[in-house]
Order: structure tokens, then sequence, then C-alpha cells
């Protein structure tokens, strides 16, 4: 088994560049193409909202994947496959659209009605239908892979369909399956009733309980089924296992599997977030020459209409308005911040009662506070690139990927010492440059205005501040190391097989 390349089904619920709602869609799209560059065949599979544009993604069908009938409790729905590639810059993945019109096809938000904010009132459905589906599809696909890797409650279904009722199929008989966790907040809890329409023998049941026993975790399944579990930072996975607040519902699973359980840090796609070729900056920048930094400065405060003063340090976040950011943190201590000499800009969607409350600080704030409520691709890279400094005060942060990107565009972190945050931004100490950001342990706005007054004076040293933005700008957290990490564990499961 050692030499030999694997063959990697990848199932997710979002991927960038088709439908996106956080990290997930980013790492749905790097990790595959980054499994392929180190020599392994991918394919992923992902649910064709609304929102995915089939035009323009030329999406097309396969024939022989057309019109499968699934069982959904006593409905029949078909379901069928849809095709195109994830062209990157040295491979192509093959990505499978799963297709259904009333559960997935005729909706445009991929877990909330994008007009009510709610979640979608039969989403257990829907991800039943999703992971019974695809075991049929696998049934019919012609090509088996070695590895089947799962992500997230929406697809945590599919390590328990492996083990019962797709447990004696021939063509998986050396098939393992890992088990990804990128964020416990969303454990996909569900009335226990709905368990009948899963098809899933009484065994499972009892394994998938969760609140005393009257709820079911879809993410819990994947936990117990699945042949390994990771999750996407090492110091969120002790956290997992450590902090009741956190680990939750799973914590005592998770502790029952510490030796199936790994944290693999996620990494970031250069090709899309990098300074030097990023499409939707205006102007390109490296660390040999900073100078666009400067015109991005500008740009984004123009875009956001505040006064263009370039002397004045910007602080950007872009975020979902959720507790687990450290929303209400900022909330807490945002006068006192706009109080400081400083700009502030926020980009984020979700919670209405975080939007008005923001809204209206820009009403008071004008000249210092901007604030763009939705979902934003082009204005979430400006922010990176314009800003000098990136707040992002998690409560919990399974890992982060926009602290990463600020790093390369040499627009200096300031976070909360939690789970990936602890693991990747190193705190400057007084001013010797060994650190790569500004890092606060107690979630409390005095502890993290005490931090942010830290940055701001050390950003009046210019020559402190340049070298210091060429430092985070030269390290790496490209995912050729963890896509190895995943690579190691996968032939790991697989050493015993054959
Ligand atoms: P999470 O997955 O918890 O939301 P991450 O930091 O791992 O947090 O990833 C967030 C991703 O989603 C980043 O690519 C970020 O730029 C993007 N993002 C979050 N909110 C917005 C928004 N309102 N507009 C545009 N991009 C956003």
């Amino acid at each position: 088994m050692k030499n030999k390349n694997l063959k990697i089904l990848f199932i997710t619920s979002e991927a960038s560049p088709f439908v996106k709602t956080g990290g997930l869609g980013d790492v749905s799209s790097a990790l595959p193409q980054s499994l392929m560059e180190l020599g392994n065949e991918v394919r992923l599979v992902l649910p064709k909202y609304g929102a995915v544009d089939e035009r323009k993604f030329k999406i097309h069908e396969i024939v022989r994947l057309k019109d499968i009938p699934i069982h959904l409790g006593n409905e029949i729905e078909l379901v069928s496959m849809r095709s195109c590639f994830l062209v990157g810059n040295k491979t192509k993945v093959q990505i499978y659209f799963f297709d259904n019109q009333k559960y997935f096809g005729s909706r445009k938000g991929l877990y909330q009605d994008v007009n009510t904010k709610k979640d979608y009132p039969d989403n257990h459905e829907r991800f039943i239908l999703y992971a019974k589906g695809i075991m049929e599809l696998i049934k019919k696909l012609g090509w088996t892979p070695d590895i089947i890797h799962c992500n997230d409650w929406q697809t945590g279904l599919i390590p328990a369909y492996l083990k019962t009722v797709y447990g004696d199929l021939e063509i998986l008989k050396d098939t393992k399956v890992v088990f990804t966790i990128h964020n416990v907040e969303f454990p996909g809890v569900f009335p226990k009733e709905v368990f009948k329409l899963t098809g899933l023998p009484e065994s499972v049941l009892n394994e998938i309980t969760v609140n005393d026993g009257s709820k079911i975790s879809f993410l819990k399944a994947g936990v117990v089924y699945a042949d390994a579990v990771t999750t996407v930072s090492e110091k969120y996975a002790e956290e997992l296992c450590t902090i009741d607040e956190l680990g939750g519902i799973i914590k005592n699973t998770l502790k029952k599997r510490k030796n199936d359980f790994y944290g693999i840090i996620n990494g970031v796609d250069y090709s899309v977030w990098n300074p030097e070729n990023d499409k939707y900056i205006p102007a390109k920048f490296s660390i040999k020459d900073l100078s666009g930094k400067t015109e991005n400065k500008k740009s984004l405060l123009e875009y956001l209409k505040l006064p263009v003063e370039l002397d004045v340090p910007v602080i950007g976040t872009i975020t979902r308005f959720a507790e687990q950011k450290g929303i209400d943190l900022i909330e807490g201590a945002i006068e006192d911040l706009l109080n400081l000499d400083l700009k502030y800009v926020l980009l984020g969607q979700g919670d209405k009662k975080y939007q008005q409350f923001f809204e209206k600080i820009q009403k008071k704030y004008p000249e210092k506070f901007a604030f763009y409520y939705g979902f934003n691709e082009e204005l979430a890279h400006l922010i990176e690139a314009g800003a000098d400094m990136y707040l992002m005060p998690s409560k919990y942060e399974p890992c982060g990927l926009t602290q990463l990107y600020a790093l390369k565009y040499g627009t200096i972190p300031i976070v909360r010492y939690t789970g990936g945050l602890a693991d990747t931004i190193i705190r400057v100490n007084g001013n010797d440059a060994n650190g790569t950001g500004f890092v606060f342990k107690k979630y409390e706005v005095e502890d993290m205005m005490k931090e942010i007054k830290r940055a701001l004076k050390l950003y009046q040293d210019k020559e402190f501040w340049i070298k210091l933005m060429k430092k985070a700008m030269s390290l790496d957290f490209s995912w050729y190391n963890s896509a190895k990490k995943y690579v190691e564990l996968y032939k790991k499961l697989l050493k015993d097989v054959k």
C-alpha cells in the first residue's frame, strides 16, 4: 500500500468557487487540489444548490448517474450527479454535483433561507438524502475510492451507512472513511424522531443520541463510525476533549476515540490569497516592494467612503456574526476602540441584532468606522490587502483562515489565544520582531483593548513595523505540509488492508 497513489472521494457541503459560507468552502477547494498535487486522484462531491452557477462552471449531465431513486422515509426522491472540473494551476479535480431540485436546486441558501436567515426546517431530510444518495451513487460510479473523506455534520451519516447498511458492499470492503470536524458549533442536532428517515439500524440510534436521548446528532455519527476523526488544529483537538463548553455533546465520544483523533492544521491556497497575484485587489505588492499596500489602503478607504488619511492605522475584520467569533467582545469594545486614533472596517453577516447595532455605531462614527453587511468576496480581499492590522478575537476558533491570509498581506493579526489562533500566531514581545502578531488571553474587553493599544504603539515605530510586516509575509502556511499529513493518515488506515 505504501507507495500507491490513492483514490480519494472528498465529500463536502460547500467548496469555493462554487459556493461558500466560510472556511469549509476554502478548505474543500484547496485540500483536494493539494492532495492531487501530491499525486493522488481526488474527486469531490457537493450539493448543487440553486446558488451554483451552472453556465459559468459548465456543469453537465452524467447520463449513467441520472434519476436514481432514493428512499426517504415513505417517499422516493430522484437524485442525479452532474459534473465539471475545478481547474487549478497544476491540477484538475473532478466535481460531482449532487442534484435534487426539491431539496437543493430550488434553494439559494446552503443551510439557511437567505431572506429569513433561519435554518431550513428540513435540513435533516436534505442531508439524510445527501448521505444516502451518495452511497447509492458510489455503487454506480465505476470508480472505487480507497478513502472517503467526509466533512462536518452534513456528511456525518455517511460513515454510519458505510459501517452498517453498506457494510457488506464488496466494492467498498477495503475503503476507509475519515471524518473531519471543521466546527462543533454546528453539531447537526435534530429530534430523535427523524432517525426513521435514515433507514439505519436501531444500533446506530443508540450511538448517536444526545441530550438525554431526546435528540440525535449527525456530527456524532461521523465521530462514532469513521475509521479516523480529524479536526483542523492541534490546539482545537485538545480543547474539544477537555473543555466542556466546547466539546459539548461529543466531548466524551471524542475522548473514547482519542487514539484515532488527530489535529491537522488547515493551509492557505496562495493561488487565491496572495498580494502578488490577487485578482481582486487594485495594486499588487510583495515583500520586495510594499508600495502597493498603501494604494490598497487608499482604495479600501475610498470603497467604504471613509476619509483617506493614510497615516492613521486601519484595523479590519471579516467574519460571520456568531458568538464563537467574538462578536460580543467587538460589540462591547467598539466605542473604546473608536475613541483611539484609528479606523475600523468590519465586513460580516449573520444575526440581525448585530447588523442593527453596527449600523447605529456607523452613524455615530462615520469618519472612523465602516460597516459592510453581507457576503462580499472582493471586499474581503481588499480588507486583507488594505488594512494594517486584522482583529480576530474569537471565543473559540477551530483553525481560522483569515488571520493566515492577513499574514501574507502584511496585515498584522490581533487574536485571542484559542484553537488555531494559538497554533498559528506568535505573540510579539517588546519590539524584538520574533513574533508574528498580537495575542491576548482572556475573553474580556479590557485584555483585548490592552493588546490593541500595544499594537498601535508599535505601529508608530515604522522601521519595526515594516520588519514585522515582512516577517509575516514570509511565513509559509501553504497546504503542502498539511496535505502530506492527511496522506500519511490515509496510508496508515489502509496499511492493514492489502
Ligand atoms: P469560519 O469558517 O469560521 O467562518 P475562517 O476564518 O476559517 O472562519 O474562514 C472564513 C472564510 O470566509 C474566509 O475566506 C473569509 O474571507 C470568508 N468570509 C467570512 N465572512 C465573509 C463575508 N461577510 N464576506 C466575504 N467573505 C467572508
